[in-house]
């Protein structure tokens, strides 16, 4: 057991796309189920709530010449892949039950997201993937993550980046001398101007109190290892 009963995971859709940077790719999807499964083994109870950026981002809408709402809805559906496809990689390699929610009805694929069925999933040690977001458009899977982690009464977030292993004071790819903060709150962040995620989605975050740790997704043991108490990346409190 770690220092956490219960984590969301928010994952983005990037991180299942290997160096392709679309789609998904089988060893991304491996070491993610890995990195699930080693928290899981904890006692820990894990929720993940999946992005789906690798297939269709809403603000692509005008590129397609599409409508906004539209575009999120077929964003959304990339989410549902995504969960699918952990799902059958977290279930050849553990025997542990994985259950797929959707904030969308798809019921002859997935389970729809009802809150208490969800919290007793992760109660009885099932490992929980939440996809769709919150089934609106006009928000990416930032609020969503931050949202499902307040209302299954989640200890912290585990924010997964691509490329970035946790929150500098300026872009770390632009600036080599960028300083990571071990620590800082969300006062802090929105006032350095850093940003972590939506703003949606963190002032969210900020409002009810919710612990947020960002870390490099590539970096492995890391979930783990910041569920057993490490200090990794960068922790983020109200
Ligand atoms: N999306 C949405 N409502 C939600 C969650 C997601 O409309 O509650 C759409 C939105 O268009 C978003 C896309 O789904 O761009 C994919 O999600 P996201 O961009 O968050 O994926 P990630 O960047 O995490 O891979």
């Amino acid at each position: 057991m770690g220092r956490y009963s219960r984590v969301v995971v928010k994952l983005s859709g990037e991180a299942l796309a290997g160096d392709a940077g679309w789609g998904t790719d089988p060893a991304s999807l491996a070491q993610l189920a890995d990195e699930i499964l080693s928290v899981h083994e904890l006692g820990i109870e894990i929720a993940v709530v999946i992005g789906g950026g690798n297939y269709f981002r809403g603000r692509m809408a005008d590129g397609w010449g599409i409508g906004r709402a539209e575009a999120d809805n077929i964003g959304m559906l990339g989410t549902v892949m995504n969960a699918l496809m952990l799902r059958g990689v977290l279930t050849a390699r553990s025997e542990t039950d994985v259950r797929v929610m959707t904030a969308m009805p798809m019921q002859s694929v997935a389970e729809p997201f009802i809150r208490l069925r969800a919290d007793r999933h992760l109660r009885r040690g099932l490992i929980v993937l939440l996809a769709g977001g919150i089934g609106q458009p006009f928000v990416t899977t930032d609020y969503p993550a931050v949202q499902r982690a307040l209302e299954l009464d989640a200890d912290a977030l585990l924010v997964a980046k691509r490329g970035v292993d946790g929150v500098y004071d300026s872009d770390p790819n632009l600036n080599p001398d960028a300083k990571r903060y071990t620590d800082l709150t969300y006062r802090e962040a929105l006032a350095a101007g850093v940003r972590v995620m939506d703003e949606s989605a963190f002032v969210l975050a900020n409002e009810q109190g919710l612990l947020m740790h960002v870390f490099d997704v590539a970096a492995r043991g890391a979930m783990r290892a910041i569920c057993q108490g490490e200090d990794v990346g960068t922790v983020i409190t109200a």
